[in-house]
């Protein structure tokens, strides 16, 4: 029999053949949201459809590169919250948005100028559409909302669902059939309706597929009117949906709260919720969804011990905490490293814990593989950009997002002095990275380091890839050997580039800001550059300080120790696997998340 349902356990991951006759008996079959599944046993079948669940709300998840409905750092991060997940078996279902357009793709043209297009995917191509939908009212209209459901199976036999939320639906006017087109798009307005998709959409609709749920957890205030929902089951009793409500703020930057103009609210939100008296958790003013999300979760965290610090003056009178973020080891280690972990750290990938042993793998084989990685970047460079690196040359990788605080053009504050360190150590560069289509100053220091790229062409290869996703920051972060971050204090809340580049033994080199204020051990585990956060400087001092330990570091301590010291080289790439990528792995963050967040 050739069953409809698939054939591996959903809880732990057996593979089930319903052929043969011993296990027959133990198969108990049952639907889940519409969803057909086998399970080994009977309590696996209690666990799956009894337990109640983490409910992991995002905006952005970025799983795969196939699925390009992630912009940046918070993507990756959620994508790699449930691959952990999944990893540790733990009951999670992740909710986000179909994002049918992706957030763009990018195209640069000769002087850097980027061009935006649609990066369009099918869910119905490879995901299950769930039978059950849900309606959310907007504008007064009913608006159908259906999901998509993603299975990560992880190799461990635990598999997390996650479900976008789709408003392409027949039935609805065609204009509410692309709220959940664009991430990130739009105007203000058209934002406001997909976070009611998200928040108050993706709870009708956990309700609708008979999930029940352990914590909402907040990633981003983008899903807090989820709180209005649950206020509403709850008869307003804030207390009862504060204990059941989890937020990670990530930013610093009060501008990058998404704030709502109450005029606008009362005419988008359902009237249901306007009755409730939500002003007091929202702000007076505007609706402040940082604001709502703090109010109503009971745990609160921001993303490192800096960003925690920042956001307790932000936010006085609430309990912040942290918990540093992290990456998904085995996603962020290139094939090469894969292979060599394999042979000298059994079983990492699923203990990444584990890589704090990389210290007794052989230098000669460390070097080999990061070549390797090297090689495979360079000759990806060469067919993307036509742009011929040398492999002997010391190279540096820059790319995230490209938006004013990143401050990507730092490097080249002072041409003169830049140049003069690559004549004591020849350097090369490769930088990556979209600006939002809105953020003019973004896009301008695209085309600024275009502009230096040219200046200094005699002297120094300098290459900008095309359209930054994770597939290019897997082959970055493994493939060159520094990785450099120069943003602005107390800007970066956390960043995760840097772990990634970690575990390929790409030696980091950044601002202390964020992860790195716990990662850096300075000469160790890499350089930092510019003052440590307790010390009291202008912005003015500040940044002296950090062009100085910018040029003066590659100058005197990092091209000598490339290219006259190999081994103190491989040491410090040793370092950055055992002593960084053993803790900033995503693993250690759902522990502590279960821990501390998830059991309060
Ligand atoms: C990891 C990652 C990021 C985050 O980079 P930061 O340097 O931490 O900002 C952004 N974009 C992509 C595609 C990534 O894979």
């Amino acid at each position: 029999m050739k069953s409809e349902c698939s054939l591996r356990c959903p809880v732990c991951g057996t593979q089930i053949d319903p052929g043969d006759t011993l296990t027959r008996m133990q198969i108990t079959y049952d639907t889940f949201g519409g969803k057909k599944y086998c399970f080994c046993s009977k309590n696996c079948r209690q666990h799956f459809i009894e337990d109640p669940k983490i409910a992991y709300f995002s905006m952005e998840i970025g799983i795969t590169k196939d699925i390009p409905t992630y912009s940046g750092g918070l993507g990756v991060l959620a994508g790699d919250i449930v691959k952990a997940s999944a990893d540790l078996k733990l009951q999670m279902v992740a909710l986000t948005l179909a994002s049918r357009k992706g957030y763009f793709r990018q195209k640069l043209t000769e002087r850097g100028e980027q061009q935006e297009f649609p990066d369009e995917w099918n869910p119905s191509k490879s995901l299950f559409l769930m039978p059950k939908k849900t309606t959310v009212t907007i504008e007064d209209r009913q608006v159908k909302v259906q999901a998509w459901l993603y299975e990560h199976q992880s190799p461990t036999g635990g598999m997390v669902p996650i479900l976008f939320l789709d408003t392409d639906v027949e039935g609805n006017t065609p204009e509410d059939r692309r709220i959940t087109d664009y991430l990130y798009g739009g105007d203000k307005r058209y934002r406001f309706k997909q976070e009611i998709v998200l928040g108050i959409g993706g709870v009708k609709l956990l309700k609708e597929l008979g999930f029940k749920v352990r914590k909402y957890h907040m990633n981003e205030g983008h899903s807090a009117l989820l709180t209005f929902e649950l206020l509403k089951d709850k008869s307003m009793d804030a207390e009862k949906v504060q204990t059941l409500c989890v937020f990670t703020t990530h930013t610093p930057i009060e501008a990058a709260f998404d704030q709502y103009p109450y005029g606008m609210v009362n005419e988008v939100l359902d009237k249901e919720y306007l009755m409730l008296n939500f002003k007091q958790y929202a702000g007076q003013e505007n609706l402040n969804m940082t604001y709502l999300a703090l109010n109503l979760s009971k745990y609160v965290n921001g993303v490192s011990k800096a960003h925690m610090e920042y956001s307790r003056k932000l936010f006085p009178g609430h309990y912040i905490r942290s918990v540093t973020n992290g990456v998904h080891s085995y996603t962020w280690t290139c094939p090469v490293f894969r292979t060599l972990f394999d042979k000298y750290i059994p079983s990492w990938a699923n203990e990444p814990i584990l890589l704090v042993r990389a210290l007794e793998i052989p230098n000669r084989e460390v070097w080999d593989a990061h070549f390797k990685a090297k090689m495979d970047l360079i000759g990806f460079v060469e067919k993307s950009s036509g742009v011929k690196l040398d492999p002997e040359v010391l190279t540096i990788g820059f790319a995230r997002r490209a938006t004013g605080y990143k401050r990507s053009t730092l490097i080249f504050s002072d041409l003169h002095r830049l140049m003069e360190v690559n004549k004591s150590g020849k350097i090369q560069m490769v930088f990556a990275g979209k600006a939002h289509p809105r953020d003019v100053d973004g896009k301008r220091l695209i085309k600024e380091i275009y502009e230096y790229a040219d200046r200094v062409k005699e002297q120094m290869k300098i290459v900008y890839l095309e359209n930054y996703n994770m597939e290019i920051a897997g082959k970055l972060t493994s493939g060159v050997d520094v990785w450099l971050n120069t943003p602005v204090p107390p800007m970066e809340a956390s960043g995760t580039s840097g772990m990634k580049a970690a575990h390929n033994g790409v030696v980091n080199f950044s601002v202390l800001d964020g992860w790195w204020v716990e990662g850096c051990v300075e000469g160790v585990t890499g350089w930092s550059i510019g003052p440590h956060p307790k010390e009291l400087v202008t912005d003015e001092e500040r940044k002296e300080v950090e062009l100085r330990d910018l040029y003066s570091k590659l100058e005197y301590l990092i091209t000598p120790t490339f290219y006259g010291d190999r081994d103190e080289w491989i040491e410090l790439m040793k370092n950055s696997i055992a002593r960084i990528a053993h803790y900033f792995q995503i693993q250690w963050v759902m522990r502590r998340y279960i821990t501390e967040a998830y059991i309060i």
